[in-house]
């Protein structure tokens, strides 16, 4: 395939698989770690009366930058997400990171996976979940790696189409900077407008959790990715915020996560991120 070829994938739209069409700004919630059977009940509660909500988010294995801390309850959180999917009607996506991970989910009705920002940068790590995702079709939500090399990053876009995996979108959780400023990753919008120009059929969510780092900041950063043209937004969602095992600086309550939906200024219906950047440089 010609390097050029690969910006347009006919990649399949959210729209198609994941986005009802009264659902102009679809979102994917829930905790950063599953912890217990009452916190992801009551999250998953919250999160169903919430109309843009269409997928619920649980990590089970956590990737820690250092050792010591929380790693997820892992397997033990299936029975949770089969009560969740079924009494709730909620989507369920969770990350993975290595095969395994992807024999247990698919074992235990995971309705689609995201890839942390950790593994979209090990080729490796990409290649060997490809070979376990194959013949499924299963959608995958492929987060940016770590640093800001948006080649890795439409390399694992192309790894997983090759294998197989027509429903793909691409998560902006930012990139991290040695100098530290407000936003714990950071955006980027610049290389990501430009990454949506190249490769108009890749629809990108964006995950102001991970950027932010803070629950204050998580409002701004959200209403700049719908200025953006972003198709929809990942956030971390908690029954109590202050005692999350993860990133308990960046969740909010489903209750705030309405009200911070209530107060963003979004746009008509587009329907597909091409007619939202033509909207972008028109106005420009
Ligand atoms: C997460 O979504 O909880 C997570 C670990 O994200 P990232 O891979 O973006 O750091
Ligand atoms: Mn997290």
């Amino acid at each position: 395939m010609e390097e050029n070829d690969i910006y347009n994938l006919p990649i399949e739209p959210v729209e198609k698989w994941l986005v009802p069409e009264n659902i102009n700004l679809p979102v994917v919630a829930g905790p950063c770690s599953a912890e217990n059977f009452e916190q992801m009940i009551s999250v998953a509660e919250g999160l169903s009366k919430i109309p843009n909500v269409v997928a619920f988010r649980c990590g089970l294995w956590k990737p820690r930058t250092r050792p010591g801390g929380f790693e997820g309850v892992g397997e033990v959180a299936f029975p949770w997400i089969k009560e969740i999917k079924e009494r709730f009607g909620l989507k369920v996506c969770v990350e993975v990171a290595t095969p395994k991970h992807v024999e247990q989910c698919l074992k235990a009705g995971v309705d689609f996976f995201w890839i942390g920002a950790r593994t979209t940068g090990n080729p490796f790590c990409i290649n060997d979940l490809c070979e376990a995702v194959k013949g499924t079709n299963i959608p995958v939500l492929i987060k940016n790696p770590i640093g800001p090399d948006l080649k890795l990053w439409i390399g694992t876009v192309e790894r997983f189409y090759n294998a197989g995996c027509k429903r793909i979108v691409g998560v902006h959780r930012g990139f991290i900077s040695y100098q530290s400023g407000i936003y714990r990753n950071d955006p980027c919008w610049e290389a990501l407008f430009e990454m949506q120009r190249e490769f108009p059929t890749l629809p990108l969510f964006c995950d102001p959790s991970h950027i932010t780092g803070d629950r204050k900041l998580l409002r701004e950063v959200s209403q700049k990715a719908l200025d953006f043209n972003f198709s929809g937004l990942m956030l971390e969602v908690h029954p109590d915020p202050d005692r999350a095992f993860t990133d308990k600086n960046q969740q909010i309550t489903p209750p705030e996560l309405k009200a911070l939906l209530d107060k963003l200024a979004i746009k008509e219906i587009e329907s597909n991120v091409i007619s939202g950047f033509l909207n972008v440089q028109k106005s420009s």
